[in-house]
């Protein structure tokens, strides 16, 4: 009996001990180069399976990831007749999570489609709409989903996530939240993602309220500011797509590190005010490469977003490939 109960006290332990976040970068870049757009993986300590953020390059970053040892798990013993890749995005990827469906951030779905099996992609109303309609519609591709136009090949079922509403992501333990973003007359979403008793918050492209005259991102931070309050969230993803060469009459519905750090601070004044954020991990994605000569453009927004880093939150800057813990 004493034996049980201690068997039960050390699980319950180990469980609270685990419940964090590992995220493996597959494409951190906002435009331009293909095989490095916008997805990301995530996954419950305690799980196997992967939730995909969005899916903009999914291959490319699987082979990165494969060859910086970022799935140690996956061995020739497990992967049977598949290649490593293959058996990475078949059975590592448990669901999809799109937050909106510009291409940067669905072309690498569209492209492992005829080899995925059978799962669920979760979006908003909006979002499922345009992917039923504008992709999977038998003209700029074959319909893999289990509904919309012409023959149905039942590979992926589009679930809508409406706003606000706790979903259960599939089989990979994790439960969402959507919250819609304002991205230059584009809906785009954030997913504040939990395991057990911790978040992750992983924003889609999104504008600043102030430019999108939106108050979308100020209800996010209402929501988030209990969180870090009660250190709860492990994290976030959120884009800085151009640096502050870039006016605001062209950011187009995105952050640069000026509008990023504005609403970053409004977070802090709502979780307790100076020094609340401090060390938060804040993942910078979607950075646009400027294909220009000179300071490469992530080099630049780094140095802009630490110039102003008086929130002292910690700037995060994954590479392609990289596996992280949170
Ligand atoms: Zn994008
Ligand atoms: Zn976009």
């Amino acid at each position: 009996m004493l034996k049980k109960i201690l068997a039960l006290c050390w699980f319950g332990y180990s469980t609270l001990a685990l419940a964090g976040f590992e995220v493996v970068a597959l494409g951190v870049e906002g435009g331009v180069n293909s095989a490095n757009l916008t997805a990301y993986l995530i996954r419950a300590d305690n799980q196997t399976q992967y939730l995909a953020l969005d899916a903009g390059s999914l291959l490319p970053g699987i082979s990165k990831g494969l060859a910086q040892g970022s799935f140690p798990q996956v061995t020739d013993a497990v992967t049977g007749d598949d290649q490593p890749e293959r058996y990475i995005f078949r059975q590592l990827i448990g669901s999809y999570f799109i937050s909106h469906p510009h291409l940067d951030h669905v072309a690498g779905l569209l492209l492992v489609a005829p080899q995925d099996r059978k799962k669920t992609i979760y979006a908003a109303a909006d979002t499922v709409q345009t992917l039923h309609n504008h992709y999977f519609n038998w003209k700029v591709w074959p319909n893999f989903t289990d509904a919309g136009n012409g023959a149905r090949l039942g590979i992926y079922r589009l679930q809508t996530m409406r706003p606000r509403q706790r979903v259960t992501l599939g089989f990979t333990g994790l439960t969402g939240v959507l919250y819609p973003l304002s991205h230059a007359g584009t809906l785009s979403s954030m997913l504040l993602i939990s395991n057990e008793n911790q978040a992750f918050a992983y924003f889609g492209d999104t504008g600043a309220d102030a430019l999108e005259q939106s108050n979308h991102l100020e209800r996010i931070w209402q929501d988030l500011a209990p969180l870090v309050q009660q250190k709860r969230l492990k994290g976030m993803i959120i884009e800085t797509s151009v640096s502050n060469q870039v006016a605001d009459n062209a950011l187009y519905g995105h952050l640069n590190p000026t509008w990023l750090l504005k609403e970053l601070k409004k977070l802090e004044q709502l979780s307790g005010g100076a020094g609340s954020l401090q060390d938060l991990p804040v993942i910078i994605s979607h950075i646009k490469p400027s294909m220009k000569q000179g300071a490469a453009s992530d080099v630049t927004i780094r140095q802009q977003l630490e110039q102003g880093n008086d929130l002292a939150v910690k700037f995060v800057f994954m590479q392609q490939g990289e596996r992280q813990q949170f």
